[in-house]
Order: C-alpha cells, then structure tokens, then sequence
C-alpha cells in the first residue's frame, strides 16, 4: 500500500503492537483505534492522519498504558521525521 501525500496526511503513527495489552483506552480517546476481535489487541485502521484527527491521536499516545506507561504508540511528523509529544 502506497502512503497518502505528506500535504493531504502530515502525521504516521507507529504502533508498537507487540508491546500492546489490549486496555482498549486508545480506541476510548480516538476514532482511528479499534479493538481487533481475533486477537483482543489495538489495530489503527490507518497509519496515516491529518490534522483534524491529530489531537485524538495524541490523547492516544498519552492515555496508553503500555510499557509502565511508556505507552507503545508513536506519532510522528512526516515533515521533518520528529516525534510529536502529547
Ligand atoms: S491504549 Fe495502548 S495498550 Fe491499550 S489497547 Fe491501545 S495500544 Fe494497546
């Protein structure tokens, strides 16, 4: 699958999905996370957004508990490549 243009889509998320524990708290807080029924586990249906659904995918990184609350989303600006902090 081919990524959407930078202008139309500035934002990748990067889901660490091994590091998931299927809190579901991500698909609570964003439209873009679902809770796979196979595997109990979070799925983005799509790894790429814009600005209007920017800050939902913050909320996401910000509410996951994985990791000790690392959490195990990522958002990062397609622009310059940088992480962008919740
Ligand atoms: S909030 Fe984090 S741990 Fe919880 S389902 Fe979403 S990705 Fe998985």
């Amino acid at each position: 699958m081919t990524a959407p243009d930078v202008e139309d889509k500035p934002y990748k998320i990067i889901f660490d999905g091994k590091g998931c524990i299927g809190s579901g708290k991500c698909a609570e807080v964003s439209d873009n996370w679902e809770m796979s029924l196979q595997t109990g586990l979070a799925r983005a249906k799509s790894n790429y957004v814009d600005e209007d659904q920017l800050d939902d995918e913050l909320e996401a990184v910000r509410v996951c508990p994985a990791r000790n609350g690392d959490g195990v989303i990522t958002v990062i600006d397609r622009r310059t490549g940088d992480e962008v902090e919740p």
